[in-house]
């Protein structure tokens, strides 16, 4: 059935959900910091005609806010709601379908989303629908009963007014916003790789509760490496969702999967990771390099322009080139590129289910 265009939440992102694990697909899940950003992913979307998760961590939406806000905790929260409304105001004419969500959260930044859903309450109480589609609960460094019942308590609010939570189990290596875990090359690294069994633990506890993701780790690490010893192994993935399904006896791949740390990653992992329920990936390094190339690009070509409003030899006036739009465009039509191949990669290309 086909959806409304506009931000969802509920019952329609848990088709849209079911839609990507039947079709083989995901969605590509793009990290923000203000209107460029957020209206490339928008633009992007709607020129591959796919539905689209625009996402913020703790310091893009303080970013969104203003640096310049006095009070930091203030401005995360502030700078995710506004953005939020930026993007409810949008979406619905882009024709396309759009969830909201931020990015990880560790112990300290539980009071964060916790704040963020009391916004999400009152949105609820005006309009029926929360501000938010989901947030995401990063505690894995501690352990698996403390991650889970902290997870269950904010699902617990969350799952009243249609929201969606994404947990983390195992540790994805590398860092995004300062939270994060470094690669030791020459440590045991099992850690870095998810559980089946603490799978199945979050499933029985959470299940009943709401509706929930698991970013889980296989291997994947945030930013890009060289390649070292931490290995790509999709087949984590796999062996969760069969202990799932064989201990409960649902259908295939009743767990919703995330992709964290995919830049970089050989495409047939990818590939391969989409056959076992993984419906998003994280995208933000590498959009973030093609912003800055770009806009690199377009500085090196202008470079005049950059450093004279008038050009000293000849006159020429160089308004048109310093215009910061110009500028901010180059950025823009880069990370629109890189989606492209993102989506492409993620077989969502034509998917939308907005009608
Ligand atoms: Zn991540």
């Amino acid at each position: 059935m086909a959806l409304k265009a506009g931000v969802v939440s509920g019952e329609d992102y848990n088709q849209l959900v079911n839609a990507c694990k039947e079709g083989g697909y995901a969605l590509a899940a793009v990290n923000c910091v203000g209107t460029d950003s957020v209206n490339a992913v928008m633009e992007a979307a709607a020129n591959n005609k796919s539905d689209v998760i625009i996402q913020f961590s703790n310091g893009g939406a303080q970013f969104y806010a203003g640096q310049g806000m006095e009070d930091s905790f203030q401005a995360k929260v502030l700078g995710a709601v506004s953005a939020a409304q930026h993007v409810h105001l949008l979406a619905e004419h882009y024709g396309i379908c759009v969830v909201l969500h931020t990015d990880h959260a560790n112990r300290k930044l539980v009071p964060w989303v916790d704040a963020l859903i009391d916004h999400s309450e009152a949105h609820y109480k005006a309009t029926g629908r929360p501000l938010y589609t989901s947030h995401m609960l990063d505690l894995s460094e501690e352990d698996i009963d403390d991650n889970l019942s902290e997870c269950a308590r904010v699902l617990s609010r969350m799952a009243k007014i249609d929201m969606s939570l994404e947990i983390e189990l195992g540790i994805t290596g590398g860092e995004e916003d300062g939270v994060g875990h470094e690669i030791d090359a020459d440590a045991d690294n099992s850690h870095l790789y998810t559980q089946p069994e603490d799978v199945l633990k979050a499933y029985e506890l959470l299940s009943p509760i709401g509706h929930f993701s698991v970013a889980a780790s296989f291997g994947n690490v945030h930013g890009v490496y060289k390649p070292g010893n931490v290995q790509l192994r999709p087949e984590i993935l796999r062996n969760s969702q069969a202990l799932v399904s064989e201990s409960h006896d649902t259908k295939q791949n009743p767990l919703n999967l995330v992709f964290h740390g995919g830049s970089g990653s050989e495409k047939s992992k990818i590939a391969e990771a989409l056959t076992y329920g993984v419906f998003k990936m994280n995208i933000d390094t590498d959009t973030q390099f093609a912003f800055s190339e770009a806009a690199g690009k377009y500085m090196d070509d202008n470079a005049k322009a950059f450093k004279y409003q008038i050009d000293p030899d000849d006159g020429t006036p160089y308004k048109k080139q310093y215009d910061p739009r110009k500028l901010l465009r180059a950025g823009e039509q880069g990370f629109i590129a890189r989606l492209d191949e993102a989506f492409s990669d993620l077989g969502c290309v034509g998917k939308s289910l907005a009608g």
